[in-house]
């Protein structure tokens, strides 16, 4: 259930009932020249609300005030400084958790998310904001029967971003708004300008710039609606599983309690 579109008695009811808030988090950014800028934002949205329908839940409305600093180069990126990005989603869940909610789960749907997600979650530990917090990749918990399933959809590679399979999901959760004739003609590989690097083991944050500095992976050529469908479809499952394995968890909100109380005992901070 949407919380933009419940009435009072509702929302009141599904705060009762599940005391859980999913907040999709995606990004504005450039995903080459066949797909809107909105494409995270819109699959993290889409993927959360049919998973709530599986599993229910109340779904906050998408997030673009997260990371995108990775795509800063980019026309179309909406990208905060770093310490208000974090400032503006810990006052975000905080009042998502002033109505009654104990449990906040980020559905994420942007990768570059995931370094601001995990930042995000770590700073947390220390502050008793009245609410557990958990976050889930929407690509990162199928089962291996359902891998098999979507690698064997994709007649081209590699897949990452922008890609026939990225852009066969953004077009069953958003129809009629790609031009995939405006795809790129022939695949896009990895220029591996980093190899020197990651060889020895050392990281630089421009990692991903280095080997696709279009921002775009492969070619959506070949993507479609109905080999979008079918990962829709998983991609839902799954975060429905995520959503049931948070409902059902009491060890994370005991732990957090146990380790907040610690810190306030600490006395020296
Ligand atoms: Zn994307």
């Amino acid at each position: 259930m949407r919380w933009e579109h419940l009435i009072p008695s509702e929302f009141e009811k599904a705060i009762k009932e599940h005391s859980l808030c999913i907040v999709p988090t995606g990004s504005l950014e450039r995903h080459g020249e066949h797909l809107p800028l909105g494409c995270d934002m819109i699959i993290a949205h889409t993927v959360a609300c049919l998973a709530a329908e599986l599993e229910p839940a109340v779904v906050f409305p998408p997030q673009i005030l997260m990371q995108a600093h990775e795509s800063a180069c980019f026309s179309g990126t909406v990208n905060y400084p770093s310490d208000f990005a974090i400032k503006a989603f810990s006052l975000l869940l905080k009042s998502i958790a002033a109505n009654g909610f104990t449990k906040i789960l980020a559905v994420n749907g942007h990768g570059g998310n995931s370094h601001m997600l995990e930042y995000f979650a770590m700073s947390n530990l220390d502050k008793d904001e009245g609410y557990t917090f958990y976050h889930f990749n929407i690509y990162g918990s199928v089962t291996e029967e359902e891998q098999r399933v979507i690698d064997a959809l994709w007649e081209s590679s590699p897949y990452g971003h922008a890609c026939e399979m990225e852009t066969s999901l953004f077009m069953a959760c958003c129809p009629g708004k790609t031009k995939l004739s405006l795809a790129p003609k022939q695949s896009i590989e990895p220029q591996n300008r980093f190899s020197h690097l990651k060889s020895k083991g050392v990281h630089n944050a421009l990692w991903w710039y280095a080997d696709y500095p279009d921002n775009v992976t492969g070619t959506a050529l070949k993507a479609s609606e109905e080999k979008g469908k079918i990962v829709l479809d998983i991609y839902a499952k799954s975060a429905a599983r995520a959503i049931k394995a948070v409902k059902e968890d009491n060890i994370a909100p005991a732990l957090r309690q146990e380790f907040i109380n610690r810190v306030n005992n600490k006395g020296d901070l």
